[in-house]
């Protein structure tokens, strides 16, 4: 046999593999729990879901007609995204000429870093932050620069500092934090524009920020030529499943960008479903508050608990410290219970399981299971 392996960039070859999670009906089985008992707190996602508006949007479009007596869907979608960036810019308050959406704000991070980063090019994050900073970085064949946060999880400015003087390109800014939950105040954000590099700010979490004082700076991004913010549907608007989020950026480079997307990255569904779920913003946000109420409700309880040390937080998650007891252990006692949480097998999290806020009998589903440990 031909040593075809050899063929791989080497970048590529010498990554750590991804390890994906399981999907939900095959950890169900292993449990040998039914699906529809599992608490799902492990990944953000929204438990109230997607707007009715949504759901009847997807339905219709199941049935809808396209041109010469063919469905809609049999036709490629719009790669110039023009509904979506329309009804994003009224929702944002930027013109659509610096809005492009991607399938979820991860593939925007690839995209951003396709852009800039040529194999060992600096990529600075904060740890413990997103990993898919770290992710993308590696698949780009980047060079990843943590700079980890201090103890309160604040940044380390002058370390970052440090960092983009080594020649780093692009900075990574997770406004609120995940899986941390605090903010990082707009005056640091200021302070780091002013380095020789691209700031992307992402702003997963934002609407769950606003009850915190916590502003985007979306509408900063005009005055900064080196500013990105980032932003998805995955988490308050409940559509995880369906791959949207969206970039805000300067103009000189979103015409860089709109040469390296791909064409129909936003599917019809997805497209559908962002659209549907901005016309019933108000629902939606609704629901944001509900989220918000039950997270301070379950912060409390968790302080409640001798073993654990919740972290306030501005979004919708908590991140705990085990004080007592191992906190894999802790993740695989709440498994076998059908209670899905995060536990990273990280040096910095290790102690740390981090909690995603679900409804209210979800949360008194953990609370009793996690007083029998
Ligand atoms: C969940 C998350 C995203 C990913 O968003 P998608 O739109 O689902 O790809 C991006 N950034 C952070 C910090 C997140 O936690």
């Amino acid at each position: 046999m031909m040593p075809f392996a050899n063929l791989i960039r080497s970048e590529i070859a010498d990554l750590e593999a991804y390890t994906p999670i399981l999907p939900l009906d095959v950890l169900a089985a292993r449990l040998g729990l039914p699906i529809e008992q599992l608490v799902k707190l492990d990944a953000n996602e929204n438990p109230y879901g997607p707007s009715p508006r949504t759901v009847q949007a997807l339905a219709d479009l199941a049935t809808k007609a396209g041109p010469t007596g063919q469905l809609a869907m049999a036709i490629y979608p719009d790669p110039n995204q023009t509904r979506l960036r329309a009804a994003l810019s009224s929702y944002v308050g930027q013109p659509e000429e610096r809005i492009l959406a991607g399938a979820g704000a991860d593939e925007l991070i690839d995209l951003v870093l396709r852009l800039f980063i040529a194999p060992g090019d600096g990529v600075i994050d904060c740890p413990p932050t997103f990993g898919m900073y770290k992710f993308d970085t590696g698949v780009n064949g980047g060079r990843l620069i943590p700079v980890p946060r201090r103890a309160d999880f604040s940044l380390d400015i002058p370390a970052i500092e440090a960092a983009a003087r080594s020649g780093a390109k692009v900075l990574f800014l997770t406004n609120p934090n995940n899986p941390t939950g605090n903010l990082t105040p707009l005056e640091d954000i200021e302070h780091l524009l002013k380095l020789p590099l691209i700031v992307v700010v992402d702003e997963a979490y934002i609407e769950f920020a606003s009850q915190h004082g916590a502003a985007s700076v979306c509408d900063w991004v005009p005055r900064y030529e080196n500013l990105v913010v980032l932003r998805t549907f995955s988490k308050w608007a409940g559509l995880a499943g369906m791959r949207v989020g969206y970039g805000i950026f300067p103009e000189w480079m979103i015409a860089q960008l709109w040469k390296i997307k791909q064409p129909y990255n936003i599917s019809l569904g997805a497209e559908t479903a962002a659209i549907a779920a901005l016309e019933d913003r108000e629902y939606l946000l609704g629901n944001v508050a509900r989220i918000v109420a039950e997270r301070e409700r379950l912060l409390a309880c968790l302080r409640n608990l001798p073993f654990l040390e919740p972290h306030a937080s501005a979004s919708n998650f908590i991140l705990c410290r085990v004080t007592r007891g191992n906190a894999r252990e802790l993740k695989l006692m709440l498994e076998r219970l059908g209670i899905l949480v995060r536990y990273y097998h990280t040096p910095l999290l290790q102690d740390y399981i981090r909690v995603s806020v679900g409804t209210p009998a979800q949360t008194d589903t953990l609370i009793h299971a996690l007083e029998t440990w």
